[in-house]
């Protein structure tokens, strides 16, 4: 199976990716001053769920197909290719006829393979990037398999996200990251990408810094942080998001010099 490195998809992303963008859509005035927010900061991707899949029922579960035009905004401010989540063939159908630049399968669904499959027989003759994130699980073999299920309907622009793993003893992080899974899945797959999404990893905003440090040092390819221009007031994690002037001030504090890989 040939990999096509984060580098070389053809949507201008460099060696060390920033994507950034809200967790979730919630109007297009929402969307409208998180890219004004980000503009000037190196953010190369714009994110953005739209349909949410929460653990439990009762809270916010995403606009839905609606909010994927709104996304455009975001695209015409900054000028970058936008990501959303796909669960199910519905949504990848919804997405690109909406123009979503790449798609990206969340944690409760790579640990599915039916799901995974479901989303792959969608793909089968199109030609868009994909990132996977790790399942809720810390289990390599599911993470290894959803790539081998998309390489095999012919997508071969793919990346890893390490989201950290469900730990009911873990006290300090939401998700607790586990940085040989990512290592170990690029040594399976060689030139694959994997980057970091310390949202999900911290939980609250006040560490991601030092796990986007953690993740660069560990030698991973780049950072997706959700960002809000108003986090405490976000529809979908609110703790963990950071406002776009924080997000440029974390990036520029980084260190990619101490890069181990
Ligand atoms: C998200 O990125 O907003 C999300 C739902 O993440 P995860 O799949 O990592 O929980
Ligand atoms: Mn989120």
């Amino acid at each position: 199976m040939e990999i096509v490195d984060i580098k070389d998809w053809g949507l201008g992303l460099s060696e060390h990716t920033l994507i950034a963008g809200p967790c979730s859509a919630e109007s297009p005035e929402q969307i409208e001053a998180i890219a004004r927010g980000l503009k000037g900061s190196r953010v190369e991707m714009f994110r953005s769920g739209v349909w949410k899949p929460r653990t439990r029922p009762g809270s916010f579960e995403g606009i839905g197909e609606d909010a994927l035009e709104w996304l455009n905004i975001a695209k015409d401010i900054l000028n970058v290719p936008v990501t959303v989540e796909v669960a199910n063939a519905a949504h990848v159908e919804a997405a690109l006829k909406g123009g979503v630049d790449v798609l990206w399968i969340g944690a409760r669904t790579t640990v599915n393979p039916f799901s995974v499959q479901e989303i792959c027989d969608s793909l089968k003759g199109v030609d868009i990037p994909v990132m996977v994130k790790n399942p809720i699980n810390p289990d390599l073999q599911l993470w290894l398999g959803a790539f081998e299920r998309l390489s095999k309907v012919g997508i071969n622009k793919l990346a890893g996200i390490h989201r950290g793993f469900s730990d009911p003893y873990e006290k300090r992080y939401r998700n607790k990251p586990e940085w040989s899974m990512p290592i170990h899945l690029k040594r399976m797959m060689p030139g694959i990408s994997v980057i970091c999404d310390p949202s999900h990893i911290a939980g609250t905003r006040e560490i991601i810094a030092s796990v986007s440090q953690r993740a660069i040092n560990f030698g991973l390819d780049g950072l997706m942080i959700e960002t809000h221009h108003d986090p405490d007031k976000a529809w979908s994690d609110a703790k963990q998001q950071i406002t776009p002037d924080t997000l440029k001030i974390i990036y520029d504090n980084l260190n990619f010099r101490e890069s181990i890989d």
